[in-house]
């Protein structure tokens, strides 16, 4: 708060070094390491490339130990890490509130935007959103983890369960065509849904939302986190 505007500029990292960061956070967040064959994968980038942004990442004192095994954040690192992501949160409610852009058609608009908000942009933002404590998409702003930690993965909820979905996972954000999918079929936080069948052969969940089946595939049924309704 106390540093000159100057100098957070020029500690800023580039977008890309910011893509990176705020998915590094994510999953140590949820999954306790950061493991560099993901990042490939979910960055589209070859892991050649992840090797050398890793080497310049850890360089930068961004991470430690780049030896792909045992990455970490440093402090710097995860202080830039939590100053996207909330950027990033900021700029999908800006587009669903303001903007009126339904919530599975923020995330891409959100990285064009998000890296260039400023330190007193950000401050606006947070007062004009009413200082929200998760995303439109159901996860938490740093320092809110635990506002999810009750919710559970729809996979693993039994059938004829009733549920709330209330989270869908960033690494569900990433995938356009699956984001598509769920839009389509109304699967969005504060929704009513109903677990009707579970194939596990198939590696398929069905749940029934506004009367509609709608079937999901294992790893997408694990991204989605739900809560049982209050009796
Ligand atoms: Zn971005
Ligand atoms: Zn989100």
């Amino acid at each position: 708060m106390s540093q000159p505007e100057k100098f957070k500029k020029a500690s800023r990292p580039t977008p890309t070094i910011e893509d990176y960061l705020m998915t590094m956070h994510v999953m140590e967040r949820d999954f306790g390491e950061i493991v560099a064959a993901r990042l490939a994968e979910l960055m589209g980038v070859a892991p050649a490339t992840v090797t050398m942004t890793l080497r310049r990442m850890g360089r930068d004192k961004w991470i430690t130990g780049q030896s792909r095994r045992e990455i970490h954040l440093t402090e710097t690192g995860r202080e830039a890490a939590y100053s996207v992501i909330r950027r990033h949160m900021l700029t999908e409610w800006l587009l669903v509130k303001i903007f009126k852009l339904p919530i599975f058609e923020t995330h891409d608009e959100a990285h064009h935007i998000e890296h260039a908000i400023s330190p007193k942009l950000e401050e606006r933002m947070i007062e004009i959103l009413d200082n929200p404590k998760l995303c439109p998409h159901g996860n938490p702003f740093p320092g809110h983890e635990d506002l999810t930690k009750d919710w559970v993965p729809l996979i693993e909820i039994p059938v004829s369960q009733e549920v709330i979905i209330r989270r869908i996972h960033e690494f569900v954000e990433d995938n356009q065509d699956l984001l598509g999918f769920l839009g389509k079929n109304r699967i969005a936080p504060g929704q009513k849904a109903q677990v009707v069948e579970i194939l596990p052969f198939n590696k398929t969940l069905t749940i029934e939302i506004e009367g509609s089946p709608v079937t999901l595939g294992s790893s997408t049924a694990e991204h989605i986190f739900v809560e049982f309704p209050s009796p």
